[in-house]
């Protein structure tokens, strides 16, 4: 029997190298403006936590957050959806790649050198956007791709159904749908509720707290990862 810490075996990720981005990211407007989002980066930190805790060496790619790094986890904090994604391609290769980071879809297509200012007469301000690079559909095309790619899905509606979605067109191993929007559940909460997608199956992880339903997401993906070769 295995030892047991927090629910999770200590062992079941044993020699996997696990990778995972959390928190959200800040696109800069100006130099004292950004776009940014209300993600804490409480779950991908608890997702860390417990990958560690299963035996795992973790690398955790952060975003802005006010969260300490867990003890023997990698850190590499950033700041913007492209520093994200350079920064997890450079993380490279790992087993498995959890993407719990609320990335921002745009950024603004061009940073301003000096504070906007406003002038009198103006009615409002264009900005202009463009797309940013889907790091998890990136990671699951790359030619080092992990073995499991996991996604995030925060959603205010239709949770099954663009879950399911992101599963199929991201080429996702599990999708995590997450309540956004709501109490209790999503981001800037301590708790949360997760309905795991995989290609036929379907789990409901919580309502509890992220650290819990951490841990057991560590558990429902960790007997999925193909047996290290004995030779090894
Ligand atoms: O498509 P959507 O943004 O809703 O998908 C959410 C999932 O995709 C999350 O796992 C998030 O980390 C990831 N994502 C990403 N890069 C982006 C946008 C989202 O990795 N540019």
């Amino acid at each position: 029997m295995s030892p047991v810490s927090g629910g999770v075996r200590r062992n079941v990720l044993a020699d996997r190298h696990v990778l995972v981005s959390a928190g959200p990211t800040y696109e800069d407007i100006d130099p004292v403006r950004f776009l940014g989002n209300r993600s804490s980066g409480r779950m991908g930190f608890a997702v860390a936590a417990a990958a560690l805790d299963a035996g795992a060496r973790v690398t955790l790619v952060a975003g802005p957050v006010a969260l300490p790094t867990p003890p023997g986890v990698e850190r590499r904090d950033v700041r913007s959806a492209a520093q994200m994604h350079q920064a997890v391609m450079d993380s490279l290769p790992a087993d498995v790649y959890i993407g719990a980071a609320a990335v921002a879809d745009f950024t603004p297509a061009h940073v301003a050198g000096h504070k906007i200012k406003k002038r009198p007469g103006d009615a409002g301000l264009v900005l202009e956007l463009v797309r940013t690079r889907d790091i998890l559909a990136d990671v699951a095309r790359h030619e080092r791709r992990p073995l499991l790619v996991v996604g995030f899905a925060a959603e205010t509606a239709d949770l099954e159904h663009n879950a399911l979605a992101k599963l199929r067109d991201k080429q996702l191993d599990m999708v995590c749908g997450n309540r956004v929007g709501t109490a209790g559940s999503g981001f800037e909460s301590p708790d949360n509720t997760l309905e795991v997608y995989w290609a036929g199956g379907h789990r409901r992880l919580g309502p509890g707290p992220k650290t819990t339903i951490a841990t057991a997401l560590i558990d429902l993906l960790a007997p999925r990862l193909p047996a290290i070769p004995e030779h090894h």
